[in-house]
């Protein structure tokens, strides 16, 4: 992506992850790591920065997203690369999935902030340091709806070319961001400002998720040279063994359970498996697998705040808006979706997982005859049957 020449110094300082920052910021951006190490570490003006790091991971691990000690200073480009290095040399991508999904929601909501306050300027400078072809036009109508005598129009200043589209939402997969349910007109899309932060927002995701695709052959020269300055590689320990105690309630939360000592995730099918594997990590749902492990674990009889907690990990989560469509589908008592349609919605996993339930099913003596599994609470009947028939070990 291009860059934008004429790019405001505080809006790298407000985000530093723009490709501006290498040319404007080249003293701090293009230092040697080891050098700029030293100089932040050996500086008691830079103290802070080291304290806001050691918080964020704090708020990184607690999967909360919001991040209160943030500052767009000066500062705040150190403490961005500062927070790079630490993701290089920790080399833990389930770390640097945390570490990208707080960044970016805090990164969202300053963006969304100022679209509350109808300021967008930020956010076409944001689109053209990019290099994203981008329109910013008079308000236009690209939408009408009429429900009964109520009209209801869709109106943005934005539009941005189909090609720049496909690439910032194609990691999303919800069918409303698909090319085919947007206005598209000559070659550009029509967006609303909110959306626009949103896939900034995966893009600002992505370009920490690819500190884990760095060749990692200068990993053990690098650290050798880092931990040489005594107070990072305090830091560097510090994280580590945070990770180590919070490591062990995040693979005990993916043992989930809605019975004391009853570990239902070794009966779960593997639609379920995937999707809550998929969380564990800090991908991104598609919204129907979030509806789909909604709806069955409140089949479950899940209780709606540890639903939340599962949820949490992900990379757009907001707890007021989960906690309100948790409850609201509790609500409705909706039933989780069939097989036939996990299918259809490509959901199913039964051939990922080799599994022989889902795939050759069961025999059912009522029936006298094999019987394909339909739903995937019946899934976890069976298995809970064989279960308890198994001999004792
Ligand atoms: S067959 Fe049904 S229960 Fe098994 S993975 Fe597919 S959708 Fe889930």
């Amino acid at each position: 992506m291009s860059n934008n020449s004429s790019i405001l110094p505080q809006l790298l300082q407000q985000y530093p992850w723009l490709p501006s920052l290498k040319d404007i910021y080249r003293d701090i951006a293009l230092k040697d790591p080891a050098q700029f190490i030293n100089d932040i570490f050996n500086n008691k003006d830079y103290i802070h920065i080291i304290d806001r790091t050691s918080k964020f991971f704090r708020v990184a691990f607690e999967n909360l997203e919001e991040f209160p000690p943030y500052r767009q200073d000066e500062f705040n480009i150190s403490f961005y690369l500062l927070l790079k290095i630490l993701l290089y040399v920790l080399d833990d991508k389930r770390i640097t999935n945390r570490i990208a999904n707080l960044y970016s929601k805090v990164t969202y909501q300053d963006m969304k902030n100022e679209i509350i306050r109808n300021e967008y300027f930020n956010l076409h400078q944001i689109c053209m340091d990019l290099g994203l072809d981008i329109r910013y036009i008079d308000e236009e109508t690209y939408h009408t709806n009429l429900i009964r005598d109520m009209k209801k129009e869709y109106k943005t200043n934005f539009k941005i070319h189909f090609t720049d589209y496909l690439k910032l939402a194609s990691n999303l997969k919800d069918e409303y961001r698909k090319l085919v349910n947007n206005a598209l007109h000559e070659g550009f899309v029509y967006i609303i400002p909110k959306e626009l932060a949103r896939l900034i927002q995966e893009y600002v995701r992505k370009k920490f998720l690819e500190i884990n695709l760095i060749e990692k052959d200068n990993l053990e020269n690098m650290r050798k040279s880092l931990f040489k300055v005594k107070n990072f590689k305090n830091l560097y320990d510090e994280i580590v063994s945070l990770w180590e105690l919070k490591k062990e309630d995040f693979e005990y939360s993916i043992q989930v359970r809605f019975e004391k000592d009853k570990n239902l995730m070794e009966i779960f099918p593997p639609c379920v498996k995937e999707i809550l594997i998929l969380i564990g990590e800090g991908q991104n749902i598609p919204h129907i697998g979030r509806l789909f492990i909604t709806f069955f674990l409140l089949a479950l009889d899940y209780p709606v705040d540890n639903i939340i907690e599962i949820f949490s990990a992900t990379p757009d989560f907001e707890r007021h808006i989960a906690q309100y469509q948790i409850e609201f589908a509790k609500k409705k008592s909706y039933t989780p979706h069939s097989c036939e349609t996990l299918k259809s919605l490509n959901l199913c996993m039964a051939t990922k997982y080799k599994d022989d339930l889902c795939i050759k099913g069961y025999f059912s003596k009522k029936k006298d005859q094999e019987q394909k599994i339909k739903h995937p609470l019946f899934y976890i009947q069976i298995k809970q049957f064989r279960l308890s028939r198994a001999p004792n070990d």
